[in-house]
């Protein structure tokens, strides 16, 4: 069965930086994302990409508009609803990779199975199972600190794999990356995307975004332009 992620009508964002002054940076956001589509949000840096990742990702809520994920109404939910949403539904990704210091690479992927309760044996298998999937199984003893950038973000993307989310939603996931590193991490979203899986990659690199089935260009908090983005055969 497919149909909607995300379906997002008049999503606006204000900000109140003490009164009577606010700030607006999502200015009426309408967006939706069908189940197994790769998506990139594109914009120049202050336009409201975070922002609209945030709301995205059930870590803040619009000002306005209503936000359906994964058919779960998000504009009303209470905190806790929230989270739990947030950790059932979606996987995240982030420029800083947000590892867990002094911790292994396995029991960093196992960590979001350990909070939704997955049985100890479960959760090894299946981390060990990510890994493998992201090439790292040499490394699932090392910590962040013994890792380099591609690798820790390859451990970062199993790690949001681990509950088995409706949606990926990466953050300019390449944005502390090298070329040839952020090629490793494409290849990898180009894998998941063809098994099925919705992304949503937000990126200021046109080159990037162009290899995503739609790209929407972000501008002082709206969106300006969509077009069709080469898919995988853009990727050399
Ligand atoms: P991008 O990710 O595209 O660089 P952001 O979403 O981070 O853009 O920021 C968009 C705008 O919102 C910027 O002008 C930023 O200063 C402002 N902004 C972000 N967070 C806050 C906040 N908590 N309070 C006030 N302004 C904010
Ligand atoms: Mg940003």
């Amino acid at each position: 069965m497919s149909g909607p992620i995300i379906e997002m009508q008049g999503i606006v964002k204000r900000y109140y930086i003490g009164k009577p002054n606010e700030l607006e940076i999502l200015h009426g956001i309408d967006l939706t994302v069908q189940e197994g589509e790769f998506v990139a949000i594109v914009g120049e840096s202050g336009s409201g990409k975070s922002t609209l990742m945030n709301i995205i990702g059930a870590l803040d809520r619009p000002t306005e508009g209503t936000y359906a994920l994964d058919g779960t109404e998000i504009a009303g939910a209470r905190d806790k609803e929230l989270s739990g949403i947030r950790n059932r539904k979606i996987g995240f990704v982030f420029q800083t990779f947000n590892l867990i210091g002094r911790t292994s690479a396995l029991k960093n992927v196992e960590l979001p199975m350990l909070y939704a309760g997955v049985p100890a044996r479960q959760r090894g298998a299946r981390a060990k199972e990510l890994l493998e999937m992201v090439g790292m199984t040499e490394r699932a003893k090392h910590e962040p600190s013994e890792l380099s950038g591609g690798q820790k973000q390859r451990v970062a993307i199993a790690r949001a794999l681990a509950n088995r989310p409706a949606l990926l939603l990466a953050d300019e996931p390449t944005g502390a990356l090298d070329s040839a590193t952020s090629r490793t991490v494409m290849d990898i979203f180009h894998r998941l995307h063809a098994e099925g899986m919705t992304i949503v990659l937000i990126t200021h690199s046109q080159e990037l975004a162009g290899e995503c089935g739609r790209i929407l260009t972000l501008r002082d908090g709206q969106f300006i332009a969509e077009r069709k983005g080469a898919g995988r055969s853009a990727a050399v």
